[in-house]
Parts: structure tokens; C-alpha cells; sequence
């Protein structure tokens, strides 16, 4: 039996995030930060249809995670997870509130599960009240994805320790932040223990990842005016480095675009210990046929 499991960001940032996770059968949004129709497109040039999603999995009311939500939900009517302040916050933003016999309210630190797929939220250290990240866990295999994070926190760690794949953030840069044009009071939230995660600790966050056995990295939800691609490439190759880890030979880093969907992530068990990782967007059809990198 194949185990296929993907990963797709399909939007990155404070201009809006959505990504696509899949477990054979079952899929996920993990956020819908953009329009309803900025997601749907996505999801189509990834060859989803977004009747075909299971679950939608929101991380926090911020409006760069739940913009598109209630139009999307109510389109297509499937079931959100989230955290009962994150629940408060997206009911006091909407304005055509959608059926609320789709809202489901989870716990962090208690796992919920969505056909055969456990799903694991852990708090994360954000400036969001209910914030969360979600470890996804099927047939022994797990990913995450952990993006708006102050700080690598216990928490997050010992929650994601021994993923094989994670979405994480890498937003800014911090001599970018300081010496940029932000408001100080800005630069003060966008760097403090509430707000998100520079590339350096994110630098931090991989190598302790890669040392208990993660090989699949997504940098996510970088800043457009702190940060750039390959800016943050630079800072985790060189950290890396540090471990004689090689890109592409030890472990794989990608960066999420920001206004596109991004190369898929794509962990296959073809025999005992294959792991196959594609490099495009992996459309189902391919999947099926095998027709991977
Ligand atoms: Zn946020
Ligand atoms: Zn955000």
C-alpha cells in the first residue's frame, strides 16, 4: 500500500496564507487568508477541487489566516477546526456568518481526528489569543505546519520534534526589521516573544528539527518588506552548513511564494524507506502514476 502525503502552500504572508495538506484520501486547508476566489484558482493549479476538501483547519483569527473563510465556507460547506478564541475572534469579524454546524471547537494539546488523520494543535507564542500550529499523524507517518510564532517555544518544539516534513516561518530578517521602514512600535511587536520568528531562530528551530530526523523544510509567511527568499535560504543553507548538513543530499529547503502555490512537498513510501521529494507541483494524476521526481 502507498502512503502519499503532500503538502502544498498555495499563499504565504501577511498578505494571506492557505496551504493544502493531503493524506492519501483526506485533505486539508490549513487557513484561508485570501479571497474565497484566490483559493479556489489555487487549489485548481494544483488540480484540487474544492469540493473534494475535508477539513479546514484554522490557526488563529488574524486576518492574513481567515480572510476568505465564511465566503468559502459557505460555498462549499465543509467543516472548520479551531480554537474557541479563535472561534471568538472569526465570529466577531465576519459579517454573513456561515452554517454553524460546520465549526467544530478543538483543544490544544488534544488530538482530534479527521478520517483516518489524527491532528494534533499545540499553542503557539503569537499575539492571537488561541493561537495554534497543527501536527498532522496517519499510518506512522506525521508533518506540521507552525508558522506566527514568537519564539520557538518548548511547546512548539516538543510538539513538532519528528516530523518528516514542516512548514515553518522564517519572516524577517532582523537587521532588515531595524534598519527598515516600520514603525517602531511595529518593529518592537513584529521581533518580541508574541510576534514572529526571525530567520535566525528559525535557522535555530531547523537544525535542532534536522537533528531528530526532519529532512523536509518550508520556510513560510515571510515578510515582503523585512525579509526576501533569499535572504532566508542563505541564513538556514549556512546554519546547515554548520552540521555538514547539504542541501538537496541531506536534507530539502523550499520557500513559500507568497502570491502562487509553491512546489509541493511530497513524501511517498514506495518500498521501506523511499522517500521520494518532487520538485513542481504535484498534480493527483501524477501522483498516481508515479510520475515524480
Ligand atoms: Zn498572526
Ligand atoms: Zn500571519
Amino acid at each position: 500500500m502507498n502512503h502519499c502525503i503532500q503538502m502544498i502552500p498555495l499563499y504565504s504572508g501577511s498578505s494571506g496564507n492557505a496551504a493544502f495538506v493531503q493524506f492519501e484520501g483526506t485533505r486539508f486547508l490549513v487557513d484561508v487568508g485570501c479571497t474565497a476566489k484566490s483559493i479556489v484558482s489555487a487549489l485548481e493549479q494544483v488540480g484540487q477541487n474544492p469540493f473534494s476538501i475535508d477539513a479546514i483547519l484554522i490557526t488563529h483569527d488574524h486576518s492574513d489566516h481567515i480572510k476568505g473563510l465564511d465566503v468559502f465556507v459557505r460555498k462549499y460547506g465543509i467543516h472548520i477546526y479551531a480554537t474557541e478564541h479563535t472561534w471568538r475572534g472569526i465570529h466577531a469579524w465576519q459579517t454573513k456568518p456561515h452554517p454553524e454546524e460546520l465549526d467544530h471547537v478543538i483543544l490544544p494539546g488534544v488530538t482530534f481526528s479527521v478520517s483516518h488523520v489524527d491532528i494534533l494543535p499545540f499553542s503557539t507564542p503569537h499575539d492571537a489569543a488561541g493561537s495554534v500550529g497543527f501536527r498532522f499523524f496517519c499510518d506512522g507517518r506525521s508533518i506540521s505546519v507552525a508558522t506566527d510564532l514568537g519564539h520557538f517555544s518548548e511547546e512548539v518544539k516538543n510538539a513538532v520534534v519528528g516530523s518528516e516534513a514542516i512548514m515553518i516561518e522564517a519572516n524577517y530578517d532582523r537587521d532588515m526589521l531595524w534598519n527598515g521602514s516600520y514603525p517602531w512600535p511595529l518593529k518592537k511587536r513584529v521581533d518580541g516573544e508574541w510576534g514572529h520568528l526571525c530567520n535566525l531562530d528559525c535557522a535555530d528551530a531547523v537544525i535542532y528539527l534536522y537533528q531528530n530526523g526532519t529532512k523536509h523544510f518550508v520556510l513560510a509567511h515571510l515578510s515582503q518588506e523585512n525579509n526576501s527568499p533569499m535572504t532566508a535560504e542563505k541564513e538556514i543553507v549556512r546554519a546547515m552548513e554548520g552540521q555538514s548538513a547539504i542541501r538537496g543530499e541531506h536534507y530539502f529547503l523550499t520557500v513559500a511564494n507568497r502570491y502562487c502555490p509553491s512546489e509541493a512537498v511530497v513524501l511517498r513510501m514506495v518500498s521501506e524507506e523511499t522517500v521520494i521529494y518532487g520538485d513542481t507541483v504535484i498534480t493527483e494524476t501524477m501522483v498516481e502514476t508515479g510520475d515524480l521526481q
